[in-house]
């Protein structure tokens, strides 16, 4: 990334969007959001870290939406990438669900780099060396890279926030993993770019929490978004993605683009892939 990269605008590269445990090719959910003072990493899930890890100079904070394993598995490899080599000056902003610092703590204290448990090495202690963590609490903003991020409570299995990145210029959100029963408007009111989970083929009669297209594509127009990006893939055949465009578009009558890795998005105007 250059100067002129950050100046171009509020972007999207998608890192992962796999639901669940990765495919060859796809890890799951990772989503570089290239904003006006560097980089915001939202989410970590298994495979992300090797790639984030590549633009270790320019992150400037990481977002955790929730505690499940396609979501912030990575967070443990990508601390301990960090120690290789000198540490950096400042530690990375890690912003994680309230009570989740424990948790944190614990799966480090699980993976020492001796047999006699944590010692001195950086890799032992990366939620204290590596990374600030931080607990956000929902609906109170925090400022990373030039930008604003509201964490925005979801209904989920597990705690989870959603996140509402916005610039002068621009906005997008991303859902995280939700049910339909969220309330949607603090995060996708009038944004530029939803990035909205479209995990099931039909609406979840679970409690768990998860959306289907058709759900994602009645949020986006409810909430006037100005374009849809559908991810968290429990599959990722071309058919099945082209299936679940159609079931958005049914509701949708905006812009649809679907999530693959490495892809980046253009939130300011139009979104457009390149
Ligand atoms: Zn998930
Ligand atoms: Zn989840």
């Amino acid at each position: 990334m250059t100067t002129t990269d950050h100046d171009a605008g509020l972007r999207l590269t998608v890192l992962g969007c796999r639901a669940g445990m990765p495919e060859p090719g796809w890890p799951s959910s990772g989503y570089l959001v290239h904003a006006p003072g560097g980089e915001i990493l939202l989410d970590c899930g298994p495979g992300v870290a090797a790639k984030a890890a590549m633009r270790a100079a320019e992150l400037s904070a990481v977002f955790i939406s929730h505690m499940h394993t396609d979501h912030c598995l990575d967070l443990l490899i990508l601390g301990k990438a960090r120690t290789q080599g000198p540490l950096p000056a400042t530690k990375l902003p890690l912003y994680v669900p309230p009570g989740a610092t424990r948790t944190l703590h614990r799966f480090n204290e699980l993976f020492p780099l001796g047999t006699d448990g944590p010692g001195d090495h950086p890799t032992d202690h990366v939620f204290r060396d590596v990374f600030d963590v931080v607990e956000y609490e929902p609906l109170r903003p925090v400022r990373a890279a030039g930008a604003t991020v509201l964490p925005v409570p979801m209904r989920h299995r597990q705690p989870c926030c959603g996140f509402r990145v916005t610039t002068e210029r621009a906005s997008l959100a991303y859902t995280g993993d939700t049910g339909a029963g969220s309330d949607f408007a603090p995060l996708v009111t009038d944004v530029d770019l939803l990035v909205a989970e479209a995990t099931l083929d039909e609406p979840d009669r679970t409690a768990h929490g998860h959306l289907c297209a058709a759900e994602a594509g009645q949020i986006a127009a409810r909430h006037g978004a100005r374009a849809l990006l559908l991810t968290h893939w429990a599959h990722t055949g071309r058919d099945w993605i082209d299936a679940q465009v159609a079931r958005a578009g049914e509701h949708y009558r905006g812009r649809i683009d679907v999530a693959v890795p490495d892809h980046t998005f253009h939130v300011d105007t139009d979104t457009q892939e390149t």
